[in-house]
């Protein structure tokens, strides 16, 4: 087995002995989390001044530390303030600055939630959070208003309140286990878990959202691929946001996820001064395409409370976006998303690429900037649908067809609904209309 330098320092420093061949035991490096600046300037070595120290303690008195000795490995200590995985774990004094349009909970998931522990937001899928814990305290964290709560793992009575409900919503076929980070569960309460969301008929596909594999990789043990795979599909979301985690342990973790069988996708956030450049970007989305990753979501930083400096315009995302798309892998692009505020969920955005139209042609501009004009057929028989598939001359034969109602623009463009127009409540107008009926 082969320990870098600063792994085999820091695990010399924990222990006060040389004890690296504990560095992969993934419950070693959770006993041995950096929660104290005074832990993190004895294992670092860095130091800060007095000022420094009393503004670092106000901050971690909001917003708790907690690090694992591996991702504190991957620090550079000599440019640290430059450090991109520093810059992710460490935070400052920023973090206790509020700008109004900020929110302790900015995506209204706890409104959106029917009972404890699930969101349900999306007709048919829903997130659902399975712990409280994460093995290292992400200064970007969209969830900030949790993090250091009491560390709470559910138990299997807490959990089976959210498994009933998916049980009695026939509508969910996609369930999302997300935290705190689902990995932090012990095997057997993955196992159970797994075991019983995988028992319900309408559930076509489970996913888990893990950062484990970025900043504790050892978590991903042979036996808990092995219980994974009980239960497949199973489809699993890590969060790399910069080249630098991928390190030989992760590849290694990602190795094994992969090999399980595991489609894996990477959701990142965009993050001013750690990864806002489409260079860091780009070499980010090849590194994960090598190692089996297919980029999922790129998204805009949400405006949860005290992340005000990790903020990018999203001028910034569709430039990198821009950067993207046509110069280099389609899979190796994901999908730049706006969670909206309020609770209305992943808006895509992108750069245009329809530059005019006219009833039968339509003008675009590539990726190099070629102007370009796609003729539409002159004839085309629109097929007006009713939604009665069963008469269909498209005779799909489909016995799964999907039944749920058009809804917002799908409804406007349907022919089955008379709607031809989305109004806003309370529109003085309409309101006007109605008091001189
Ligand atoms: C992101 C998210 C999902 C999953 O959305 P996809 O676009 O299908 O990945 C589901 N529920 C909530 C509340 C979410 O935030």
């Amino acid at each position: 087995m082969i320990y870098n330098n600063a792994q085999k320092e820091i695990a010399n420093k924990i222990e006060g002995e040389p004890k690296i061949s504990n560095w992969k035991d993934w419950r070693w490096q959770l006993k041995h989390a950096i929660r104290s600046l005074e832990k993190f300037e004895y294992l670092t070595g860095i130091k800060f001044s007095d000022d420094e120290r009393r503004d670092l303690k106000k901050t971690f008195g909001k917003f708790p530390l907690s690090i694992t000795p591996y991702y504190l490995s991957l620090i550079d200590k000599k440019n640290y303030k430059n450090d991109p995985i520093f810059k992710q774990a460490f935070g400052g004094i920023e973090e206790l600055t509020t700008i109004n349009s900020e929110h302790e909970d900015p995506l209204s998931e706890d409104k959106d939630s029917p009972v404890r522990g699930i969101t349900h937001r999306y007709p048919d899928r829903v997130l659902f959070h399975v712990s409280n814990v994460c093995s290292m305290y992400c200064r970007f964290c969209t969830r900030k208003r949790k993090v250091g709560d009491v560390d709470f793992v559910p138990s299997k009575d807490e959990l089976a309140e959210g498994i009933n409900y998916i049980k009695n919503t026939p509508q969910v076929r996609d369930v999302l286990l997300s935290g705190g980070d689902p990995f932090m569960l012990s095997d057997d309460k993955i196992d159970w878990l797994l075991s019983e969301i995988s028992q319900i008929p309408h559930v076509e596909i489970v996913r888990i959202g893990t950062r484990i594999p970025v900043v504790l990789p050892y978590r991903i043990t042979d036996n808990l691929v092995s219980i994974l795979k009980k239960y497949q599909p199973l489809w699993i979301n890590t969060h790399f946001n910069h080249p630098n985690e991928l390190t030989t342990s992760s590849k290694e973790a990602v190795a094994k996820l992969a090999d399980g069988g595991f489609p894996l996708g990477n959701q990142s956030v965009l993050l001013a001064d750690v990864n806002d450049c489409t260079r860091i970007m780009k070499s980010l989305l090849h590194k994960l395409v090598q190692n089996r990753i297919r980029p999922y979501y790129l998204y805009q930083c949400d405006l949860s409370e005290g992340l005000s400096h990790f903020r990018t315009p999203i001028g910034k995302g569709i430039e990198i976006m821009e950067s993207l798309i046509g110069h280099t892998s389609g899979f190796a692009r994901p999908t730049y998303v706006i969670d909206a505020p309020g609770g209305g969920g992943k808006i895509p955005v992108m750069p245009n690429y329809i530059i005019s139209w006219s009833t039968n042609k339509v003008v675009l501009r590539n990726y190099e900037g070629v102007i370009t004009t796609y003729k539409e057929p002159d004839s085309y028989e629109p097929k007006l649908c009713d939604r009665d598939c069963d008469n269909c001359n498209l005779d799909l034969n489909l016995n799964e067809k999907d039944e749920t109602e058009a809804i917002g623009i799908e409804k406007l463009l349907s022919d089955s609904c008379d709607t031809i127009s989305l109004v806003p409540e309370n529109n003085e107008r309409l309101q006007r209309r109605d008091d001189n009926e």
